[in-house]
């Protein structure tokens, strides 16, 4: 590794979840994808957009992206940045936004990539540890001057929430960069959108990957006042956001109809989830995400995970304190859950 630096030699390598070359054998639970395709009038938007243009570079900034988000979320087009996928933001937050000799702060458990990113750009960092039922009090973070705090909101990986008045009441205290990662909130949350007009060191995060059922596309918004949007743009890679992902995107935002039946269906189909699993002795973390993080009274949540994907079926677990005990299982369509908790009660009762 001679031409690594000492930073790249000693940071932590982000995991993310399997994703199989032979996909189609596998059920796959494992990285909070939408379960549901993206609709007809979305893959023809998708289909038409790859056309002879592609030799040219797409809009540097989205645009029409941004103009519509911002006219259906009553702000403005300069109040959003688009990026290639919300990990994208993230990126960028470190690379320019941060003091190197700054310190940030992030709950434990979370979105593993906040850590990753920081020990990648050399900046510091607290894990604030959530309570027994993974909640976690906002005021723990005003202990120190933070220059930036990330909360994910539904937390990825146990669903938990954070309510927007306590997000509120934090704020007027402290004086840092908050980022509030809302790439789950389409699925039960409230958003905190409206308290980027009321404040100016907040960074709202979506992400078209879970809600939208386009996590190949790679779409991410950052909304937040002009200034840090400017931020974000001076940062940024020159052409981050391709011509056929801002086509889909769009056509995915005017898809109203199909993103609320897509949204039921799953909130349904969580439910059944949950019913079914409390059944085979689960304890199920109350959870706003399409995801639910679990633990079973008897089986180690690793041995469940081997034994699931032995039988094609991918869920995820992560290694470290306490998480280490419980696997997250995205919510899939009827039939997936339907053979997983065949495949669950056959273990169970092993
Ligand atoms: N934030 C959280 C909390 C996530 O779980 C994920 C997906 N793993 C992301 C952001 C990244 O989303 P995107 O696909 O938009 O980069």
């Amino acid at each position: 590794m001679n031409y690594w630096n000492t930073r790249l030699r000693e940071m932590t390598e982000y995991i993310p979840g399997e994703q199989p070359q032979d996909i189609d054998e596998y059920i796959k639970l494992n990285t909070n994808e939408n379960s549901f395709p993206p609709s007809k009038q979305v893959l023809e938007a998708i289909k038409e957009a790859a056309n002879d243009k592609v030799k040219l570079y797409p809009d540097p900034k989205s645009t029409r992206l941004r103009e519509l988000f911002a006219e259906q979320n009553s702000l403005n087009a300069d109040n959003i940045f688009v990026g290639n996928g919300s990990d994208e933001i993230f990126t960028l937050l470190f690379r320019g936004f941060i003091e190197h000799n700054g310190t940030a702060a992030f709950t434990y458990p979370s979105y593993s990539l906040y850590y990753t990113m920081s020990e990648a750009y050399g900046i510091n960092f607290d894990k604030i540890n959530a309570e027994k039922d993974f909640s976690i009090d906002l005021q723990k973070f005003s202990g120190k001057n933070y220059n930036l705090v990330i909360i994910s909101n539904p937390n990825n990986p146990t669903g938990t929430g954070f309510d927007i008045n306590d997000i509120r009441k934090f704020l007027k205290t402290y004086k840092g960069l908050l980022v509030v990662d809302e790439a789950y909130v389409d699925f039960y949350g409230e958003t905190a959108i409206a308290l980027v007009k009321e404040f100016d060191n907040i960074i709202i995060t979506r992400s078209f990957s879970k809600s939208y059922s386009l996590a190949g596309l790679r779409i991410g918004l950052a909304v937040s006042n002009p200034e840090i949007i400017n931020g974000f743009f001076k940062l940024k890679d020159s052409y981050n956001v391709n011509r056929i992902s801002e086509a889909g995107a769009i056509a995915a935002l005017k898809d109203i109809k199909n993103f609320k039946y897509n949204i039921q269906m799953l909130i349904n189909n969580k439910e059944y989830l949950e019913e079914q699993l409390y059944e085979l002795g689960f304890e199920i973390v109350p959870s706003k995400a399409n995801f639910l993080f679990v633990k079973h009274s008897a089986i180690q949540a690793e041995n469940i995970y081997n034994k699931l994907k032995n039988r094609k079926i991918l869920v995820r677990y992560f290694q470290g304190p306490v998480q280490s005990e419980y696997l997250r299982i995205t919510v899939g369509t009827m039939m997936e859950i339907k053979k997983l908790i065949q495949e669950l009660a056959s273990i169970t009762e092993a």
